[in-house]
């Protein structure tokens, strides 16, 4: 629980206008050592991309997670302005509470806070009080969280556990992520936390909640899409709802240009500067009869159409993922809905089936189809809440990728030119900002929509400089007129100046150093600063995201977690699926190392068409090397595809979750045959140690095998006998453990007695100390997630092998995690 004292709270208080206020609040918090100045800006920047307004006179500034670095520790401070300040239109402020967040600390205020914020009288009088210690009273204690007044909402039919990974909780930043995946859906969408329950797209209702890190939550939904809600949701939880805004953020100058030239004034929605001719996007006219002679004919046409656009949606799902992130595609998984919704696509059905009152004609599909969307799409359009009325947007544009299949014609289509341009459009669907080709974007202008479109969060993701909302006078501007457009302030300068052509390619060049400065350090190898190096690979589930690893930094990946290929399908994959999607991984990592985990199924992660028994402790049981040396039909066949992709790089085997030197022997005898078999060259074999009987015989596994890697979300569950998804304890349940840190000693002696060479791929290793910790102790190679590859490189550089293992010894003599944590 965190502490609030009167220095974080500055009482009657005037701000001239909202950044007035964040720069007031965010300074309490850097005076009172919680954070560096420059995550004000960062503030700053957070309500370019999300609206901080709580409600009733409360506003909850936060900055962005990838400016987490300048958090020093968790804190809040509250700014009390009695006369208020606007936020947004129409919207007043009178408590700005400023959030600098590592982890979740802070929770149990912020769902105090929201329990205030039905109370009228509570937030007047905490907005007109003249003694800090009201707030802090109401804030931070635990009487004030009053839980019985949240009404208890029946369960729905369709729900599914799951766990809040890692440290955050459901706080403002995952929170708003949930809510705003929870909109994309038609479903209602219900969370129970404990007997509470929260409408899902509230971000008041959820944040009441106080859902803490390593808790377990109740997905509820109901309505037409509903499992793909449960389904998508859930992955973005299990991903920690910030993966995508942990992703490198646009770079910024930091600084305000300034032109002599007249601007058209916009909205910034993607930094950057962009100087070329612009040229204006007019969508083509769909041409098409609109009757047609037989009803059948044409119902079958639109069925094929919808299911071709649907495929075509997955495509651009599949892309836009692959560049940008789940949470940014997960539109693309909207739209496919639109497309599931009975309703619609009956309307129009209906309407082919009408007979016209004059002839024996009967509507055509396309016809149908235009009539069955539009009059849906103006419906939603009327509606005062403006996130429902933006789905028009969102359903005209799949409804038009269905009609142009349908189309006979397409008239006046518009030809990109072949050069780079500034485009200009009334506003761009996300289907357009998707399959804008990056090297011919210089940057992008609208005359309507908002910075949070997905058009702009996209433009954001593909680094493409981008202002919307300009206003329809941008749509006067003639084709080839010269322009600046600068992302940053929002501005499009048309005929500029020589002088503001200057500036603005002395600020593309200054943009272009800050990205290369930035690249390097990622590409930069772990070196110590006495010359120890250590390799910093990627832990990936996905064929895609073997290059994402490399343009992240990564040296290669130290764990493929093989179980995405036999997810979420009917059947297993096909040894030809496999050696596909490795040979796609082997590609794309062009020469670095591919540790392939054979698959790890069984225990907390299920496949249904396995049909394998239901077990009383799945985790003690028949899961992945024994799952594969029972089911050898699937082991087999995918050992024959990765000896074959082996042909094509750099691939080594590991065998996961092995207790006993029979298994391991028993999985590399099948392994050896599989190869003598296809006829291919070894490999080196590898093994997990997960479990702690494999610590215990390191000595004898370390002669059967080239390399260990240290699954220590694996091994922290077995040897402190806590369960990595119990909601209660998986708290606890500590890589850094000093029980954990004592196997992991006495494993790297056991290979280093052997001349063989020890990772880790568990979670710890991720984490700035875990990684000087575990280095210290001797690991060599450590495998990390994605994002956190430039961090742990990063504070590698900045040590001495020396500091790391006094450090390690430290952490070995411990006597509780905490002990551990509190290291420096
Ligand atoms: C581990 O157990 O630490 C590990 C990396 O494997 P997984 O998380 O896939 O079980
Ligand atoms: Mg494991």
């Amino acid at each position: 629980m965190l502490n609030l004292d009167k220095n974080s709270i500055k009482l009657g208080a005037t701000a001239k206008d909202k950044s007035d206020a964040i720069q007031q609040v965010g300074r309490l918090l850097v005076d009172t050592g919680h954070m560096k100045p420059e995550y004000i800006n960062s503030m700053m920047a957070r309500e370019q991309v999300a609206n901080t307004y709580l409600g009733n006179g409360i506003a909850i500034p936060h900055g962005l997670p990838i400016d987490r670095k300048f958090i020093v520790e968790t804190g809040i401070s509250v700014l009390q302005l009695p006369a208020g300040v606007e936020w947004n239109p129409g919207e007043r402020v009178h408590l700005v509470v400023g959030i600098a967040a590592k982890s979740d600390e802070h929770i149990e205020i912020l769902s105090n806070l929201t329990h205030v914020l039905g109370d009228e009288a509570a937030v007047q009088q905490l907005a007109r009080t003249t003694d800090p210690l009201d707030i802090i009273t109401t804030l931070t204690n635990p009487t004030a969280r009053v839980n019985d007044d949240m009404p208890v909402e029946p369960d729905f039919a369709k729900a599914i556990d799951v766990t809040i990974s890692g440290k955050a909780g459901l706080h403002a930043r995952p929170a708003t992520t949930l809510v705003n995946l929870a909109k994309e859906f038609q479903s209602e969408v219900r969370i129970r936390y404990g007997n509470q329950t929260a409408n899902a797209k509230s971000l008041v209702s959820l944040l009441k909640l106080g859902v803490e890190g390593g808790q377990t939550i109740r997905l509820m939904a109901q309505g037409v899409d509903a499992d793909r809600a449960l389904q998508t949701l859930k992955a973005a939880i299990e991903a920690g709802l910030e993966e995508e805004e942990d992703a490198p953020a646009a770079v910024t100058l930091g600084r305000a240009l300034s032109f002599e030239t007249k601007p058209i004034v916009g909205i910034a929605a993607s930094p950057g500067v962009a100087i070329g001719p612009v040229y204006q996007l007019r969508r083509g006219k769909l041409v098409f009869e609109a009757t047609a002679p037989d009803p059948a004919t044409e119902e079958r046409r639109l069925r094929q159409a919808i299911e071709s656009a649907k495929a075509q949606l997955q495509n651009l799902y599949e892309e836009v993922k692959a560049k940008a992130g789940a949470g940014k595609a997960a539109i693309f998984e909207a739209h496919q809905e639109f497309l599931n919704d009975p309703d619609l696509q009956q309307a129009a059905i209906d309407q082919i089936h009408q007979a016209l009152h004059h002839a024996q004609a009967h509507s055509s599909a396309p016809w149908a189809w235009q009539q069955a969307y539009e009059q849906r799409a103006s419906a939603l359009e009327k509606l005062p809440d403006p996130l429902l009325a933006g789905r028009a947007t969102d359903l005209r544009d799949v409804g038009r990728r269905v009609l142009r299949l349908l189309a006979t014609r397409v008239e006046d289509e518009p030809q990109l030119p072949n050069n780079p341009v500034i485009l200009i459009a009334e506003d761009l669907t996300p289907s357009d900002t998707a399959g804008l080709n990056p090297a011919l974007t210089l940057g992008f202008c609208t005359a309507y929509g908002g910075p949070t479109s997905h058009s702009a969060i996209i433009a954001r993701s593909l680094d493409i400089p981008a202002i919307v909302g300009a206003g329809p006078a941008v749509l006067n501007v003639p084709d080839g007129t010269d322009c600046i457009l600068d992302g940053e302030s929002g501005n499009l300068y048309p005929h500029p100046s020589e002088a503001d052509l200057a500036t603005a390619k002395t600020a593309q060049a200054d943009l272009q150093a800050v990205r290369q400065a930035e690249k390097l350090a990622c590409y930069q190898p772990a070196i110590l600063t006495d010359g120890h190096r250590v390799e910093v690979v990627a832990n990936i589930g996905a064929a895609a995201e073997a290059e994402q690893a490399v343009n992240a930094g990564a040296e290669g990946v130290g764990l493929l977690r093989t179980e995405f290929l036999f997810l979420n399908r009917s059947e297993p994959p096909t040894e030809a699926e496999q050696l596909v999607a490795y040979i796609h991984m082997t590609r794309s990592l062009n020469g670095l190392p591919l540790i392939i985990r054979t698959l790890d199924i069984g225990g907390d992660k299920a496949v249904p068409y396995l049909n394998l028994p239901a077990e009383e402790n799945p985790f003690l049981g028949v899961r992945g090397i024994r799952l594969c040396l029972q089911r050898q039909d699937l082991f087999r066949t995918q050992l024959r595809a990765i000896f074959q992709a082996a042909q094509t790089g750099p691939v080594k085997i590991m065998f996961p979750m092995i207790a006993t030197l029979e298994e391991l022997i028993a999985a590399r005898q099948i392994a050896e045959e599989v190869r003598a078999d296809v006829g291919t060259d070894r490999v080196d074999y590898g093994m997990m140690i997960e479990v702690p009987s494999a610590v215990l015989m390191a000595d004898e596994f370390a002669k059967e095998v080239d390399f260990f890697s240290i699954g220590t979300n694996d091994l922290t569950q077995y040897v402190l006998a806590m369960d990595r998804g119990h909601p209660v304890l998986a708290k606890q349940a500590d890589g850094l453990h000093p029980a954990v840190l004592r196997l992991i000693d006495q494993t790297v002696q056991a290979a280093k007695a052997h001349g063989k060479w020890v990772g880790v791929c568990g979670g710890v290793a991720g984490e700035p100390l875990g990684a000087t910790i575990l280095t210290g102790l001797g690991v060599t190679e450590l495998s990390v997630s994605i994002p956190s590859i430039a961090a742990v490189k990063a504070k590698l550089r900045s040590i001495a092998f020396s500091e790391a293992n006094a450090l390690a010894q430290r952490a070995l003599r411990c006597r509780t995690a905490q002990d551990v944590r509190a290291l420096r």
